[in-house]
């Protein structure tokens, strides 16, 4: 009996191709969020979700050089929080941390005391300065860093060139600042952290973002994502300074990818934070409708609290969908819910992704 020739054995089903999801990012704000939407995508139950390759974009504006050491706050916050090494009390820096290095310093008299550096994140800091002195871009930097605290998404600095947020300080009275008379122009860090914002700016200007270009693929990122995501980042120190390399913002113009955000105020007033006294310097009010217009050429579905919605202007040209939301990430679950929900109006926004749950 001469035996049929027997089919070609069927091909394995190929795994489901995963959401390009491409995210801009700053420091505790947009690290929180990115946990919540990584802890969604791990619990859907669409299996290109549960296989999502997430990109990250990360803002390097706060970035500073203290004691000779390269600190990346952000980037750093974005890559301690989702390894698994972040303080989650303070949102930044390392867990069951020490200060022996600061206490040190600070015995030598040496400035600045008032940015905390821990032991273990002098380690991060040594690594990244010398392996930037040796040559390497901060991307592959950034890279290598990542190889130990695998942080579930691929993290791009917006680029490779310096660039440092300063700011232009008001004329105050020194008695009402602990003898900071202003009138002068600061890194982003002192203002930030030695005044806690309460100088007020007139100007705040990312040096060098001009001359800056995209570090190797933040524009394909962009370009090639199924769904982009604004975290509630700080709208100008964080994701305003990422929008300010070029090509950022003509890429999300013309990504066909929804771009969909949440917003970083509610009920008018910044969550935890200062971002009040940014967007003032930019004569920008605090609240949600307003940040949604620092995005109007390019956003597509904005999150916001129940008391902030607000019937989109004609600066959006008819695009903008408004969703009210629970905005609070008080805790990992409305985190989540929160990611999850930015993600669905991507989803709903995208023609090819509207099926997908
Ligand atoms: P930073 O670089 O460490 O300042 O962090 P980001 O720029 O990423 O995020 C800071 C912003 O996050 C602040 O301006 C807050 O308004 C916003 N934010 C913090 N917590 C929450 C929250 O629970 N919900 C929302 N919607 N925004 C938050
Ligand atoms: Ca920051």
């Amino acid at each position: 009996m001469t035996e049929a020739a027997s089919p070609a054995p069927a091909a394995p089903p190929s795994p489901p191709a995963g959401l390009r999801v491409t995210a801009l990012a700053g420091g505790v704000g947009g690290a929180r969020f990115l946990r919540g939407l990584l802890a969604a995508l791990r619990s859907a139950s669409a299996p290109d979700l549960r296989a999502a390759e997430v990109t990250v974009v990360g803002n390097t504006a706060d970035d500073i050089t203290l004691h000779g050491l390269r600190v990346c706050p952000d980037l750093d916050s974005v890559m301690y929080t989702l390894g698994g090494g972040i303080d989650d009390e303070r949102g930044w820096g390392r867990s069951d941390e020490t200060s022996g290095v600061a206490d040190e310093l600070a015995a030598y008299g040496q400035q600045p005391t008032w940015f905390t550096l821990g032991d273990k994140d002098i380690a991060t800091h040594l690594v990244r300065t010398r392996l930037l002195r040796e040559g390497l871009p901060l991307s592959e930097v950034t890279a290598r860093l990542c190889e130990r605290w695998r942080p579930g998404v691929r993290l791009l600095p917006m680029t490779d060139d310096v660039v440092e947020t300063h700011v232009d300080l008001a004329p105050v009275d020194p008695a009402a600042h602990a003898g900071e008379a202003g009138g002068r122009r600061v890194h982003f860090q002192e203002w930030w952290v030695r005044l806690h914002a309460k100088v007020p700016a007139l100007r705040i200007e990312p040096l060098g973002a001009a001359a800056a270009r995209p570090a190797p693929g933040v524009l394909e990122a962009l370009s090639d994502a199924d769904v982009v995501v604004l975290p509630p980042s700080n709208p100008v120190v964080s994701i305003g300074t990422i929008l300010q390399v070029p090509g950022v913002r003509d890429a999300l113009r013309a990504t066909t990818a929804p771009v969909v955000g949440v917003s970083p105020v509610i009920g008018g007033a910044p969550v935890r934070g200062m971002a009040d006294a940014c967007l003032a310097a930019l004569g920008v009010p605090s609240t949600a409708e307003a940040v949604a217009g620092l995005y109007a050429d390019f956003l597509d579905g904005w999150l916001v609290a129940e008391a902030d919605a607000f019937e989109p202007g004609g600066a959006h040209g008819g695009r903008l969908r408004v969703l009210p939301r629970p905005l609070l990430m008080s805790g990992p679950d409305a985190t989540a819910a929160l990611a999850r929900a930015a993600l669905d109006l991507g989803l709903a926004l995208s023609p090819a992704g509207a099926s997908r749950t």
